[in-house]
């Protein structure tokens, strides 16, 4: 194997590897080590601090449950919504697929991760090209505390906890989520995997369970995150979160390649050694 071509995301003991034909984008900026580059049979792939972010291989897959699973479990009509991290611009284009969202705001830490996507990754960055798109650059955890009652939809599109995502996977941002929610509004958040981080997955759980009526952890197929599989945890306080209570149309349909009312419902349905995890540790309901 030619080491000088081959890029991995190692983890304990075992590896993620992906042939490259060619490195795009290698920044340091203040908050990490950003890279960009063009695989063999992947397309582009993004790695923040050497983990895998995106590939163009798999990302519709991530992208569109993380702002459909939100914007079909709220009880109403969702106008506004807001991101957080998500600097490559993907789950923005797949909110910008819903012309009843009058408002996308996004607050992104890191204005280099944005940059980098808008030169390098066409494809996810035309996210940004919605004139209903409105940037921030900050940290979340700060902006959601000036945003109490604003939003009918937030999704957390964070980095894993030990960089800048530290504090998206702490008790008191849950609780501030849930204060920038309009009446009926729904949180979404990255939750890991249950295989490679059985502890956030649970943390996530747990404060989700603990400050809404309804919640629970919806799994994504992702082949090219470690163990194939990430978490996407949702919590309201109106209905239950893994009824979808409208569907796309037919146009959209068409337009969407995972995200469907079925695999909205059955993305709850967690193999059994998973639901016993978050039974015990995760107090889900
Ligand atoms: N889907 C990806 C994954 O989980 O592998 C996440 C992708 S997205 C690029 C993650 C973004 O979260 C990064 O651009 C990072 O800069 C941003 N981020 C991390 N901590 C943040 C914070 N405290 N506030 C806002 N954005 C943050």
């Amino acid at each position: 194997m030619d080491a000088q071509r081959w890029v991995s995301e190692v983890n304990e003991g075992w590896g993620l590897t992906v042939k490259v034909k060619k490195q795009l984008c290698d920044i340091r900026s203040q908050y990490q080590h950003i890279e960009i580059f063009e695989t063999e049979n992947l397309g582009h792939l993004l790695m923040l601090d050497g983990i895998v972010q995106l590939t163009s291989y798999d990302e519709f897959a991530y992208h569109e449950m993380m702002a459909n699973l939100p914007f079909y479990a709220c009880s109403h009509v969702p106008e506004r919504a807001l991101v957080i991290g998500g600097g490559d611009g993907g789950v923005l284009r797949e909110l910008g697929r819903h012309p009843e969202l009058r408002t996308i705001d996004i607050c992104e830490i890191d204005a280099e991760v944005i940059r980098a996507a808008q030169k390098f990754l066409p494809e996810t960055s035309c996210g940004y090209d919605d004139p209903r798109v409105k940037v921030n650059i900050g940290d979340g955890s700060c902006f959601i505390k000036e945003h109490p009652g604003c939003y009918d939809i937030i999704i957390v599109d964070s980095t894993d906890p030990g960089g800048p995502g530290e504090p998206l996977f702490g008790e008191n941002f849950y609780r501030d989520m849930k204060k920038a929610l309009t009446p009926g509004g729904v949180i979404a958040t990255q939750a890991e995997s249950y295989y490679l981080l059985p502890e956030i997955a649970c943390r996530v759980v747990k404060f989700a369970g603990r400050f809404f009526k309804s919640s629970g952890f919806a799994q994504i197929n992702v082949p090219t995150y470690p163990t194939g599989v990430i978490g996407c945890c949702l919590g309201s306080d109106e209905g239950e979160v893994f009824l979808p209570r409208r569907m796309p149309d037919a146009e959209l349909q068409k337009q969407l390649r995972y995200y469907s009312p079925e695999v909205h419902r059955s993305a709850f349905e967690l193999p059994v050694f998973a639901r016993r995890l978050f039974s015990k540790n995760g107090d889900e309901k």
